[in-house]
């Protein structure tokens, strides 16, 4: 098959312009999961000025052992979600994953997780009794406009290609680093990895100039391309990098996120990643209405376990744009 159009338009497809090298510091938040009960998790995705990295759309460090506020519980009930991948990956603890296309699984460390809900999906992940509740990641991944409608699916992946150097070990989670690629599925280009560094190790890590990278630090002390890193932030890097610098002292553990810049508008609310205000307002009906066709019911579950959408905005909600040209620190 060729294209025969004349003048194919490429603009759809089209990368938005990187910001070029730069590094940004983005501080994590507090906020909790699940409501008022649920515990607190850092997020350093959204932010204000940094919407996404690549198609990341949203990062939560979960059991950190920095959170200074704690909750009552690590269980989420039933809820949607629209228009994105969940990736979890789990440092210790097990939580038992279910969902509405028929998964029930226990989550464990070394295993990648990934829920990919095109046009709806319900989960609910609690922690698995007397198990500690976990420390780990969970991140989205915005799924581009031609993929949203694709049927919901849940893959676990324990065979992930490692690169390794001296004094460095990635784990590729999602995408491609190094000339390596993992065998979960994403719809655009992008890289999601686990990395560890020696203490005293010095490293020069090879990157798609054509992607943009942010870095987040679990455990240790780390210093990317000359700033340094302890557990918390998000070091945004810009594109136009061909290769990481890395150093530390200690050692560290971190994790690395990257892609194309996502070319599309996102609008983000609650649990839902649309291009539209009126995309988010059906979603919600949808869940609202205990439509089944978008929404299934999770078996073991039951209906007066669902969460319910909060209300929505007096506004029209608008996309989140980056902002550009700006250096935090
Ligand atoms: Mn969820």
């Amino acid at each position: 098959m060729s294209d025969l159009e004349a003048v194919p338009d490429v603009a759809v497809c089209e990368p938005a312009p990187g910001p070029g090298p730069v590094a940004e510091l983005y501080p994590a938040r507090e906020v909790p999961l699940g409501g008022v009960r649920g515990v607190f998790v850092e997020r350093v995705l959204p932010q204000r000025d940094l919407p996404t990295v690549g198609a990341w759309c949203f990062f939560d460090h979960f059991g950190s052992p920095t959170v200074t506020k704690t909750g009552a519980s690590p269980d989420i009930d039933p809820h949607p979600h629209i228009g994105l991948q969940t990736v979890t990956w789990p440092f210790d603890g097990r939580i038992r994953h279910r969902d509405s296309v028929g998964s029930d699984v226990e989550i464990e460390p070394g295993q990648l997780n990934l829920m990919t809900s095109g046009r709806g999906v319900a989960h609910s992940e609690y922690g698995v009794a007397g198990v500690h509740s976990g420390h780990g990641l969970q991140l989205w991944i915005a799924l581009p406009g031609n993929s949203t409608g694709i049927d919901a699916h849940f893959e676990q992946h324990r065979e992930l290609p490692i690169y390794q150097t001296r004094g460095l070990r990635a784990i590729i989670l999602i995408g491609s680093l190094a000339g390596l690629t993992s065998p979960a599925e994403a719809y655009t280009p992008l890289v999601g990895a686990d990395i560890r560094i020696e203490p005293g190790a010095e490293i020069t890590l090879p990157v798609r100039p054509d992607f943009e990278h942010a870095v987040m630090v679990i455990e240790g002390d780390l210093a990317v391309a000359g700033t340094e890193l302890t557990p918390g932030p998000l070091l945004y890097l810009g594109t136009e990098r061909d290769e990481l610098r890395l150093g530390s002292s200690t050692g560290a553990h971190f994790a690395l996120i990257g892609g194309e810049p996502f070319g599309e508008e996102l609008v983000m609310w609650w649990n839902f990643v649309a291009r539209s205000h009126e995309e988010i307002v059906a979603a919600r009906n949808d869940w609202e209405n205990h439509d089944l066709d978008r929404f299934p019911d999770i078996a073991g579950h039951t209906p007066d376990q669902r969460i319910p959408a909060p209300p929505l905005p007096a506004l029209h909600l608008k996309p989140r744009k980056r902002r550009m040209g700006t250096a935090h620190s």
